[in-house]
């Protein structure tokens, strides 16, 4: 069977929104198509009530909220693992749990407490003394229940394993030991499987795609998302899809939409009169204040495939495909700025009413796409869907500097 997994999420207690409620998530859920939902900070002892006293055991490792749902949760968290890589720096690096039970859950909460964690936040911070601590960190809570599956989460932002806070080369410089049990990375928003193919050590491993959202609104909830090809529904058979070969594609932001791809300096900042940024990782200081832009993915990309002396061809062919959340794409269609307003929201329904759902819309082929929605959709709003359904679009100019890319579609 097919699933479309959406797996890294974030309760209202990692700051930031107001209550989220499972219910909420639900709902949404049915009408992006997403089957099976991280819960998001797992760990925190009152969300962690939340799910227990709201969500019921299905399958193994599988929870809904009815026993005849067909929507589904696994017990998921973020931790923030911070460890010194030199002598006066440390690094920062968020991490996915997959949990396999509330028992297990528990058992982990128990381990934080002999690694002095203030288990007080959605996304809670294990300080560690040493890489070689990271590396028994992760071995222990693999011991405590070897179905714990570990990612490293969003690569390549900031406070990604590669990513330019106090930036590393290998993921043996922050994982040790441990790094050879990742199998899998998550893509985040900021890149796409073919940018992560430029970096060895990525190339032995497979991805996966979550929103990490921290809202139950419909751009938000499986805004990137994993499909895999399972045997059953179960924690165990998800796990070994998404780090062994079930995974059939994953769906993804245009990295070029993120704050952080070119590197620049962006209007306004130290004054600068305008927007400057380069694409070019041979031309990296500012033309204005002559210091060195803020670097972005791309050059960081560029730099791990200079610097990684592995020789690791490239195994696996990756199906990715880059989607716009669809009220967005009907916004731009519409020439409107809000995506929650009625209208939008109105026709958003109809269509996802329509195609089963919004995934259903991007799996579905063109013919089909046309001969259900041309009856009720405006032109212009029907071939906005076609251009992104093709990938005809592209973030001119793109994210830099703490600046999103700025969507552009193509009609021909
Ligand atoms: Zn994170
Ligand atoms: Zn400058």
């Amino acid at each position: 069977m097919l699933l479309a997994l959406d797996l890294h999420s974030h309760s209202g207690y990692s700051g930031g929104v107001g209550k989220i409620s499972l219910e909420k998530i639900r709902e949404s859920m049915r009408k992006k198509g997403i089957d099976v939902f991280g819960t998001g900070d797992c760990l925190h002892p009152f969300w962690l009530n939340t799910l227990k006293g709201k969500l019921i055991e299905v399958k193994e490792g599988i929870f809904a909220l009815d026993k005849n749902d067909d929507r589904f949760f696994i017990l998921q968290t973020e931790i923030v693992l911070t460890a010194p890589i030199t002598k006066n720096k440390r690094k920062s690096v968020h991490t996915v749990l997959l949990i396999p039970s509330f028992e297990t859950a528990e058992k982990i909460i128990t381990l934080f407490l002999n690694y002095g964690v203030k288990n007080t936040i959605g996304r809670p911070f294990v300080t560690l003394n040493s890489i070689k601590d990271v590396a028994e960190f992760l071995f222990t809570l693999k011991s405590i229940d070897k179905q714990i599956v570990i990612f490293p989460a969003h690569i390549m932002t900031p406070d990604g394993i590669f990513g330019s806070n106090n930036p590393i080369t290998y993921l043996e410089d922050f994982f040790g030991e441990f790094a050879k049990e990742i199998k899998v990375l998550e893509t985040g928003l900021s890149a796409d499987p073919e940018m992560l193919e430029k970096i060895p050590q990525c190339r032995e491993r497979n991805y996966i795609s979550n929103s990490d959202c921290h809202s139950h609104a419909i751009h938000r909830i499986g805004r990137e998302f994993t499909l895999v090809e399972v045997k059953e529904l179960s924690f165990k058979e998800i796990a070994k899809a998404i780090e062994g070969n079930g995974i059939v594609s994953t769906y993804e932001f245009n990295p070029r939409e993120g704050k952080f791809y070119a590197s620049g300096h962006r209007k306004g900042k130290f004054n600068h009169p305008e927007h400057f940024y380069s694409e070019n990782i041979d031309n990296l200081l500012c033309p204005h204040c002559g210091k060195p832009f803020t670097m972005g993915v791309k050059h960081r990309i560029e730099q791990l495939n200079k610097n990684q002396k592995l020789n690791i061809p490239q195994k696996k062919e990756r199906k990715f495909k880059r989607i716009i959340p669809l009220v967005e794409v009907i916004a731009y269609g519409l020439g409107v700025k809000t995506l929650t307003s009625k209208r939008v929201i109105a026709i958003y329904d109809k269509i996802v009413e329509t195609m089963g759902s919004e995934i259903g819309l991007w799996l579905a082929e063109e013919q089909e796409i046309i001969g259900k929605l041309s009856d009720f959709l405006r032109d212009n709003v029907l071939k906005t869907i076609l251009a992104v359904h093709k990938g005809n679009f592209d973030f001119n100019p793109p994210g830099f500097d703490g600046e999103y890319g700025k969507l552009v579609i193509f009609f021909n």
